[in-house]
This record gives C-alpha cells, sequence and structure tokens, in this order.
C-alpha cells in the first residue's frame, strides 16, 4: 500500500504543479493528485456513462462531445471520455479541451507522448473510431509511406546470414557516421528488435525469430560505411529456413517520434546515497540489449503503481565524475546510473525507494532533443543547474573536457536549497582543482548562517556576474535545467542578457 497522505497532494512545487516542456501548468485542486486518480479509476465508478459498454463511434459523434462536461477525445484511433480526468489533467482543463471532440493524438504527441495513457484513462474507454482510425498506432505507418524522396533514398535495409552456431542480421543505413548510441538493440523470448537512428527517423527490424537464441548478443558496428551486424548464438545448431515472422513494425523507417517507446526490464544492482534526500541507483540491462544513452538525453522509467502504470522521466549520469581527461569515461555499457531525489510526497519515487536489490523496473529507449554537435566546436560552456537538473549535466561535462578541443572554459553555476542538497559536491570541487578549465560556483536560496558562498535565487543581476565569456567573439553555449519555473526564467534572463535562441539550450521534457 502506498503511503502517500491524500491532503498533502499535490504539494506547492509538485511535479503536479509545474510544468513539464515549457507548458504552463496550473494548480490543482486538493485530492486530485495522480494517486487519488488511481484511487478514483479503482473505485469501480462509471467514468464512461456506457455501464462498461465499448461503442464504434463516428467521427460526428465524437464532434458532438466537445464540452466540459462532456468531452470525448481521440487517441490513435481510440475514444476517451475524458470528463471525470479534467480536474485531475496537469496541464489544466484548457489543454485537454483544445482537442475536444476531435483527434488529439498529434497534440498529445507533441506534449507527452510519453504518457501512458492507455493505462490512466483505460476506465474512460468509450471504444475505437469507427470505419478508420483518424491517426495510425504508433509504429504502424506502412513501411516508406509519406516519405520525402530524399528520405526514401535513406532508408536503410537489411539481410541475415547463417553459420552452423550463429545468425548475423546484417544492416545498412547509408550512413557515414553510425555510432554505438544509433544502435539499439534487444532480444527477449525469440523476439528480435533492432532499432537504428538515421537523424530524425528510425528504422526497425524486429521478428519473431524462426528458433531460440542464447542470450548473449553482439553488435558490431562499422562507423565509416554505416554497416551494423547483429549476431546472435544459435540455441540448438539446426539450420534456419528463414529469419523468423516479421512482426507489425518490421522493416518501418518513420520518424521517430511516431515510434513507440520501447520498454525493457532492468535489474537494480546497488543504491546509494548522494545526500540525505538523493540516491544513486544502478540498474543492470539484460545481456541481450544493446543500449547507449546519449549524452543530454533522457529515459522513461515505467512502474505498475496500484494498477496504473506511471512513467516518469530520468536523465542517466556516469557513477561518479571522472578526473581524468585523456579520453571521454566509457563503462561496460551494461549499467544505466540514475541520479534521483526521493520527495517524501513523490509517488513515483516513493515507489522507486521502496525497490530492493534484485528486483526490475522497465526502462525505455532514450529521448531528448540534445545534439553533442551543439558543443563540439565551443569555446566557452555555462552550465546552469538548479537541484537534479544536475543530472544531464554530468555527461555534458565529461564529454565537452575529454572531447572539445578548443574548450577554454566550463562553468557550472549549481543552485541549491542548502549546503546538504549539494550533489556531488566533493568531486565537483576536486574536479575544479584538477583542470583549470572547469569552475563551480555554489548559489544557495536557504543557507544556514555559516554559508560564506553566493546566496539567492536566479535573476538577471546573478547571471551576469557568473556567466561571462572568456573572449569577446568566443563560440558559447549555456545549458540549463532544474524546475520548469526556473528554466523558463533562466531563459529569459540570458535573452534578456543578449544571448541569442542558438547560444541556449534548455532541457525539458
Ligand atoms: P510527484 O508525485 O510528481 O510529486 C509529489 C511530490 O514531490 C510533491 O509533493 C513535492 O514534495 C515533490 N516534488 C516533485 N517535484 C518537485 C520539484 N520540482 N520541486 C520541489 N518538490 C517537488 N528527477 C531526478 O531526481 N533525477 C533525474 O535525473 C531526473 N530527470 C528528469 C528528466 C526530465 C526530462 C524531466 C522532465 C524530469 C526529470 N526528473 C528527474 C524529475 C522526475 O521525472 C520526477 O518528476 C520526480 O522524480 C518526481 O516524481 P514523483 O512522482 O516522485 O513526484
Ligand atoms: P529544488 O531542490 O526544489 O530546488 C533547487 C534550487 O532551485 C533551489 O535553490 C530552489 O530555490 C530553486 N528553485 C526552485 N524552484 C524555483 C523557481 N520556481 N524559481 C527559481 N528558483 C527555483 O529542486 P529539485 O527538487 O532538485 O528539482 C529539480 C527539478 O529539475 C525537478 O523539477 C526536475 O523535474 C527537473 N529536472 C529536469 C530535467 C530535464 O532534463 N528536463 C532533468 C533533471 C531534473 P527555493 O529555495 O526557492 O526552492
Amino acid at each position: 500500500m502506498l503511503n502517500v497522505p491524500p491532503q498533502a497532494f499535490p504539494a506547492p512545487g509538485s511535479q503536479q504543479r509545474v510544468s513539464a516542456g515549457g507548458r504552463a501548468k496550473v494548480p490543482l485542486k486538493p485530492g486530485r493528485s495522480l494517486m487519488d486518480w488511481i484511487r478514483l479509476t479503482k473505485s469501480g465508478k462509471d467514468l464512461t456513462g456506457l455501464k462498461g459498454r465499448l461503442i464504434e463511434v463516428t467521427e460526428d459523434e465524437l464532434a458532438k462531445h466537445n464540452k466540459k462536461e462532456d468531452c470525448w477525445i481521440c487517441i490513435r484511433g481510440f475514444v476517451y471520455n475524458v470528463t471525470p480526468y479534467m480536474e485531475y489533467h496537469p496541464g489544466g482543463e484548457d489543454e485537454l479541451m483544445k482537442a475536444a471532440g476531435t483527434d488529439g493524438t498529434d497534440l498529445f504527441d507533441q506534449v507527452h507522448r510519453w504518457v501512458n495513457y492507455e493505462s490512466m484513462l483505460k476506465e474512460c474507454l468509450v471504444g475505437r473510431m469507427a470505419v478508420k482510425p483518424i491517426a495510425a498506432p504508433k509504429g504502424m505507418v506502412p513501411e516508406k509511406k509519406g516519405l520525402g524522396a530524399s528520405v526514401k533514398d535513406l532508408t536503410p535495409s537489411y539481410d541475415w546470414f547463417q553459420t552452423d552456431s550463429s545468425i548475423t542480421v546484417v544492416i545498412y543505413t547509408k550512413q557515414k557516421d553510425m555510432n554505438a548510441e544509433l544502435v539499439i538493440v534487444d532480444c527477449q523470448d525469440k523476439r528480435l528488435r533492432g532499432e537504428i537512428i538515421v537523424g530524425d527517423h528510425s528504422y526497425l527490424v524486429e521478428v519473431d525469430l524462426d528458433h531460440a537464441v542464447q542470450e548473449d548478443v553482439a553488435v558490431n558496428i562499422a562507423e565509416k560505411v554505416g554497416k551494423i551486424e547483429i549476431i546472435l548464438k544459435k540455441k540448438d545448431n539446426v539450420h534456419w529456413k528463414m529469419l523468423g515472422q516479421p512482426l507489425e513494425s518490421h522493416n518501418t523507417f518513420i520518424k521517430r517520434t511516431d515510434r513507440g517507446l520501447f520498454y525493457r526490464k532492468c535489474k537494480l544492482v546497488s543504491k546509494t546515497e548522494v545526500t540525505h534526500d538523493t540516491k544513486l541507483f544502478c540498474l543492470m540491462l539484460p545481456k541481450s540489449t544493446h543500449l547507449h544513452v546519449p549524452t543530454g538525453q533522457h529515459v522513461y522509467l515505467k512502474k505498475n503503481i496500484a494498477g496504473t502504470e506511471v512513467v516518469k522521466p530520468y536523465t542517466p549520469v556516469l557513477p561518479f565524475l571522472p578526473l581524468d581527461f585523456k579520453e571521454p569515461f566509457s563503462h561496460d555499457g551494461a549499467h544505466i546510473y540514475l541520479m534521483i531525489k526521493i520527495y517524501s510526497c513523490g509517488l513515483f519515487t516513493q515507489a522507486l525507494d521502496h525497490l530492493q536489490i534484485g528486483d526490475y523496473i522497465s526502462v525505455s529507449n532514450p529521448e531528448g532533443n540534445f545534439k553533442k554537435s551543439q558543443v563540439q566546436t565551443l569555446e566557452d560552456l555555462f552550465l546552469l543547474a538548479a537541484g537534479t537538473g544536475f543530472t544531464p549535466m554530468v555527461k555534458l561535462l565529461n564529454f565537452a573536457l575529454t572531447e572539445v578541443s578548443c574548450l577554454r572554459t566550463v562553468k557550472l553555476i549549481f543552485f541549491n536549497k542548502t549546503e546538504d542538497d549539494i550533489l556531488w559536491r566533493n568531486q565537483l570541487e576536486q574536479l575544479a582543482l584538477k583542470d583549470e578549465r572547469f569552475e563551480v560556483q555554489f548559489i544557495l536560496s536557504q543557507p544556514t548562517k555559516d554559508w560564506v558562498g553566493k546566496q539567492g535565487k536566479i535573476s538577471s543581476s546573478l547571471l551576469s556576474e557568473f556567466v561571462k565569456i572568456s573572449r569577446k567573439d568566443s563560440k558559447v553555449l549555456i545549458c540549463i535545467c532544474g524546475p520548469t519555473p526556473f528554466t523558463e526564467q533562466g531563459v529569459q534572463y540570458l535573452k534578456d542578457l543578449g544571448y541569442s535562441q542558438e547560444e541556449i539550450h534548455a532541457f525539458t521534457a
């Protein structure tokens, strides 16, 4: 049973009150938290008004249900009565009403395609759209459909061959700069899934294999020619007549954002304290998974809480801050490290905190719009982080110090409430001593009287004091991450100080 006091929910400053992805969020009334919604869905109350019947909905019928007190929305061909959910929607009623009586798939995908609406709204399901779904279900876009000629030319292809003991699937991407971060492979229960990222598109090989294979999968990438080999070991040395049965999205090349999120179960192998309320979770990927989360990108964790699948984003970090800059830090690729603050009233983080070593949790493919190329030719890099907004800065810092040859300065301006909240303070101070390009400035909003450092909150004057380029025409990037209002204010102050859109990167969902 979850220990969530209903009265405290959602508390001021909760994720359920503040916006993700730069959208304004409205304060939810007391008793309208996600946990309250889960309770309502479990209460047995008829939330569709159809007494459990599922119906076929025509476009005309859908359009009639366009008022707050009678609001239906179609997402990926399924129609939901969202009226009972209105007051629980963290984005507010007006956001939901934008899609009232229509197909809200595009709007939904733009704002939060990672939210598991199928689970959240399952009790609100009215039925399917009659005749044709207005938008194709994720991952079901027919092969190459709707792609421009130039994209068609880029469409990867695949082939396979076998020896007595192995099966090799070869994917020809036609891309020169393939790397491990662009290749995601999973093989579970005879199901092989190989996703290749090509720009903002995704190519998928997805088959139900002809025969069983062993757990460990090898992936070879010929970076210069863009050829990828997925090598599977046969369980039995039999001759395969075919690779396997193609699954729904097999051999499709579609926009990345149209591809559904894929999850695999990862084992919690350690949980170590970082501060009084923040822990470093180490998750082990299955042996059959090949996945490297790119710098600046996040993954989604999914967990069933009280019968509802809840999904939250987290940004992988390194196991520690490396102090050796000769080459970029690389670990075995088998583990994902997440630095997570446990909120006393947090729905998801409380559930995470209760995970035991050896328990499993679902981890998605990476997402995010940060590109390393934004950093490659930089001279000055500023990182503005608040609280766990530090997490995307970890890999970024390591990448900049090891791989950006023209870099002159990296400055982390780290906002926290108290000294006890500062994440990896010792490591940051050691790094600053070791590398003269790196500087760290801690700013506390609620320090004790002993604090001799800087005090305050993000402001124009603080930013003009600390964000100073090393030369007049320096190539600069300022990355910012923290609670959404912090990030939004920071971006505005930086713009007011004369920095251009290209010189600012805000990490959001
Ligand atoms: P909720 O149930 O949503 O909130 C309940 C309680 O948590 C509130 O009552 C309040 O006490 C507290 N709370 C929640 N958010 C805040 C806040 N911003 N300020 C003050 N109190 C708050 N978090 C990490 O710890 N590590 C990460 O690496 C990380 N990466 C993220 C990446 C992205 C792209 C995004 C959008 C968010 C990231 N987060 C990260 C935040 C994370 O997704 C959750 O929002 C967070 O863990 C809270 O979840 P919850 O369900 O426990 O809290
Ligand atoms: P926190 O401890 O509550 O706050 C850290 C610092 O930020 C404090 O000094 C705090 O000052 C200040 N702050 C908080 N809200 C502010 C606001 N509205 N305006 C100005 N300053 C503000 O932070 P946290 O609990 O660790 O939360 C971290 C946030 O980062 C979460 O919202 C999380 O979702 C987000 N995050 C995003 C990503 C991403 O990639 N998008 C990654 C990781 C984390 P006060 O004393 O005034 O509170």
